[in-house]
């Protein structure tokens, strides 16, 4: 029996950008990554985070701007191992006039049919209705405040999600 997937984002789950500048969460740890030119990124990981999700039920999947990137930047820090990651091609931050979130079609077609959890920052009713409407299994859209990231009773949600 193959286990769901679970699609996870960095901004927003992993990394709580959106908390306090000032004053990095408890138990976070600090990159700077210089993805481009310029200023480099300051992004908090928290080194819990990959043992958690390693013990969760799902197959984990990168679904996040960082595609491949979060395998060399993300993912030692975190303690995960190297993931299969979601290619966003040319969708990558592109608008959609729908209001379905640039991500939602590529993880709905990655996922093939294969019941799936969606962990992120940013979906909405219209990524609900996308998913509805054209992935056949059973999908949990899971939203992240990014002020906060992933805690404990997160994990308990998605551990105990019927999925299959
Ligand atoms: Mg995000």
């Amino acid at each position: 029996m193959s286990r769901p997937l679970l699609f996870l984002d960095v901004d927003g789950p992993l990394n709580p950008y959106a908390a306090k500048p000032e004053r990095r969460p408890e138990g976070y740890t600090t990159i700077r990554v210089a993805l481009h030119p310029g200023r480099p990124l300051r992004v908090w990981l928290n080194p819990s985070h990959g043992p958690a999700l390693l013990s969760l039920p799902y197959d984990l999947c990168w679904a996040t701007t960082w595609m491949d990137a979060a395998n060399r930047w993300i993912a030692p820090v975190v303690g995960l191992p190297e993931l299969p990651y979601v290619d966003f091609g040319d969708r990558l931050l592109t608008h959609r006039p729908d209001g379905v979130h640039w991500k939602t079609e590529a993880i709905v077609a990655y996922a093939e049919g294969r019941p799936f959890a969606w962990v992120d920052d940013e979906q909405s009713p219209a990524d609900e209705a996308f998913v509805a409407e054209h992935h056949p299994g059973p999908a949990l859209l899971h939203h992240v405040d990014p002020r906060i990231g992933l805690r404990e009773r997160d994990f308990a949600m998605l551990r105990n999600a019927t999925l299959t």
